[in-house]
């Protein structure tokens, strides 16, 4: 397949914008991609349709051909749909007991995944109890002990002739009492979606407080794998999921799917049966798992990484020739926008800290639009000169902006305080922070 597409991007001509005609033949491509991956079909043509009308009419890149643009926005929105960043379990505050309730299928990895978890929380402070709500499947008790021995973690099991709800009541108040503050209920699947294992849950959630109900999904399923994370969204509500074996050879297009049907984030991925095969999921590495065309983003990296450094190249020609003006200054605060948080991490750098403490104030959206209006009232001259500014002309400034004269004060202070920033951190304005894919 990869073949294939390189052969097609060869034969489209390098040109200014994205038209309907390269989009469609590389989408095209992509949609045979999509579907090889195990994602599902309608998400397929929905994607599709979002992608095609976001690269129409788009500038390529330099470096870039059209089909190579395309892969780039598509690998762009995967990355959005599936949460753009990882996502951590929803904890209670150390003190209180968060009640994990774990579902899916039988085989799926419910109970490998919670001992997997229960390894996971304890090495972070936590105290978890597992608790063995499958009284059907005859090995499942002892194979949850044997688990929890593994990760050094107490089981609480009462046999198989309790009803689950009221084991999990038990196993509640055993760990208030035994100073346990997570609750993994390891309940009991089925081999498809039926009444009884849903009113099981049902029956749970409604008698004990289930801070999270977390679905775990067996990523070989493919197609079927949306469709069970659609019925236990429905019927019980999931607050998120986590992915098994993807460690064998599926391409996981489930996650991408899960994620568009339910909106629901995926927590972790089961990479392995050992207990320590529990990782974290990245929503870039899986776009690019999913897409497996690495040759390609490889190559949208590099060029996204050039331009970026370009840019920042610029950036240091222009400081150090003082050329550095208030359009230099928006494109950096939207770049610092883009970042986001960004006096966190100046303040771990020696000397910043103080200097910089208000920039996300300074970044912030409202705050943004008004430093636009008081840059674009500039004239050009102004903006690339900025010591010309004097009182009439700040005066006029503030008029045009519709703001106080004293904020335009504020700004010109801001403006030099962050050309010294610059300054200091050469090179660490100009995107090398942005643009970057995890592997
Ligand atoms: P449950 O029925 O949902 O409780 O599923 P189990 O936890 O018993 O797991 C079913 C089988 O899948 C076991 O043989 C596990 O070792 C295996 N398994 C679970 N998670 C993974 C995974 O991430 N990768 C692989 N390769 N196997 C897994
Ligand atoms: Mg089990």
């Amino acid at each position: 397949l990869s073949d294939k597409l390189q052969n097609i991007f060869k034969n489209l001509r390098s040109k200014g914008r994205l038209t309907e005609a390269d989009v469609k033949a590389s989408l095209k491509e992509v949609k045979m991609a999509l579907l090889e991956a195990d994602v599902s079909f309608k998400v397929v043509k929905q994607f599709m349709k979002a992608v095609q009308e976001r690269a129409v009419g788009q500038d390529v890149l330099n470096g870039l051909n059209p089909g190579q643009m395309v892969i780039k926005i598509v690998n762009e929105e995967m990355v959005n749909l599936m949460g753009a960043e990882t996502t951590e379990i929803a904890l209670q505050p150390a003190g209180e007991i968060t009640v994990l309730m774990m579902m899916g299928l039988q085989g799926a990895g419910k109970t490998t995944t919670t001992a997997k978890i229960a390894g996971k929380l304890k090495s972070k402070g936590r105290k978890p109890l597992l608790v063995a709500c499958d009284i059907y499947r005859p090995a499942a008790i002892q194979q949850l002990q044997i688990n929890g021995d593994k990760q050094g973690v107490e089981v609480f099991s009462m046999g198989d002739k309790n009803k689950p709800v009221n084991i999990a009541k038990a196993a509640i108040e055993h760990a208030s009492k035994n100073g346990h503050n997570v609750v993994i209920l390891d309940t009991a699947g089925r081999l498809h979606v039926d009444e009884d294992m849903m009113n099981e849950l049902i029956e749970i959630k409604e008698n004990v407080t289930v801070n999270q109900s977390l679905l775990v999904v067996d990523a070989m399923t493919g197609q079927d794998a949306v469709n069970v994370a659609s019925m236990f969204d429905e019927k019980i509500g999931i607050d998120g999921v986590i992915l098994t074996k993807l460690d064998g050879d599926t391409r996981g297009g489930a996650a991408l799917s899960i994620r568009a049907v339910t909106g629901k984030p995926i927590l972790y991925i089961g990479m392995g049966e050992k207990l320590s095969d529990l990782e974290q999921f990245y929503p870039d590495r899986m776009a690019s798992r999913i897409l497996g065309m690495g040759d390609v983003l490889t190559l949208i990296e590099k060029v996204q990484n050039d331009i970026d450094e370009d840019k920042a190249r610029e950036m240091e020609r222009k400081l150090r020739k003082a050329e550095f003006g208030f359009d230099d200054y928006l494109e950096q605060m939207q770049q610092i926008k883009k970042m986001g948080g960004l006096s966190d991490l100046l303040g771990m750098i020696p000397g910043m800290g103080a200097q910089m403490k208000n920039i996300d104030e300074v970044v912030d959206d409202k705050a943004m639009s008004r430093v636009e209006a008081m840059i674009l009232s500039m004239t050009p001259q102004e903006r690339s000169n900025p010591s010309v500014l004097n009182p009439s002309r700040k005066k006029r400034i503030a008029d045009g902006a519709g703001v106080n004269i004293s904020e335009v004060n504020r700004l010109v202070k801001q403006f030099e305080q962050g050309k010294k920033m610059m300054k200091q951190l050469p090179g660490m304005m100009g995107g090398k922070m942005g643009g970057k894919r995890g592997k």
